[in-house]
């Protein structure tokens, strides 16, 4: 007989549960909808069998960071659950850093690029999805912290940025997103979430035709509950769902 362990490890099914409960929860003290906010779960590093556990629990909505781990496992996922009929239809949203000469890859898998942050890589996926007969839904990665190291516009680019994205036709700008600093503290994330908020009001008082600022793309397992008090529309999460990731 093989022992059992003294701690009982908590399901991916269990976590994701206990993630809806807790953006419930925050949606409420909000005085928001919950309905309104996606939660997409992030399976960078996590195997094909692991992310269909997740799948088949509800977690349709997933989240990869880079191309080339996510093409191969779509693949081995959506093989996964073909066998059973009754088995929901993932959609993956690209939320890492795309080089522009991997956007060709971008039209089978995702439903929406998330790390826009040059106008380059817009023409590119524009360029591509005009190609193919499509429009790719995309957000803008703002730095709103302006750090040096990492990916994203600065604030003040994002309006000039984003009239010259209303002007392609086979992109369209739906929202923004935004990483906060490394942090333990969620309430270091606040002012970050409230200023992209702030911002995503400022581009929709614009009112530019084909742009809508409906999604706002903020908040991961430190800090999801702060981003849904100050206006998430996607949450995305992995640890808190699938464990911690291994490092390095
Ligand atoms: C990894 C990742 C997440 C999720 O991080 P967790 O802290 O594990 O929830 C969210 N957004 C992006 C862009 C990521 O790369």
């Amino acid at each position: 007989m093989v022992a059992q362990p003294l701690t009982k490890q908590s399901t991916i099914a269990e976590r994701w549960l206990q993630v809806q409960q807790r953006v419930v929860e925050a949606a409420n003290r909000a005085g928001r909808n919950a309905d309104d906010v996606t939660i997409i779960a992030v399976s960078k590093t996590v195997d094909a069998a692991r992310v269909v556990e997740a799948v088949r629990a509800g977690a349709i909505e997933l989240g990869e960071n880079r191309l080339q781990e996510a093409r191969e496992k779509i693949h081995q996922v959506h093989n996964l659950l073909t066998s059973d009929s009754a088995a929901p239809t993932p959609r993956w949203h690209l939320i890492g850093h795309l080089q522009r000469n991997k956007v060709k890859y971008i039209f089978d898998h995702f439903v929406m690029v998330h790390s826009v942050d040059t106008l380059e890589l817009a023409v590119e996926i524009d360029r591509r999805a005009a190609a193919r007969g499509q429009v790719m839904p995309i957000l803008l990665e703002v730095n709103i912290s302006a750090e040096a190291s990492k990916d994203g516009l600065r604030p003040e680019d994002v309006e000039a940025m984003a009239r010259r994205v209303e002007e392609l036709e086979h992109v369209r700008l739906r929202g923004l997103m935004t990483i906060p600093p490394l942090t333990e503290d969620a309430e270091m994330s606040r002012p970050i979430y409230q200023s992209l908020r702030a911002l995503a009001a400022e581009l929709r008082a614009l009112d530019l035709p084909t742009v809508r600022m409906e999604e706002l793309s903020m908040g991961m397992t430190h800090d999801f509950e702060v981003a849904v008090e100050e206006g998430a529309t996607m949450v995305r999460i992995g640890t808190a769902i699938f464990g911690a990731r291994p490092s390095g």
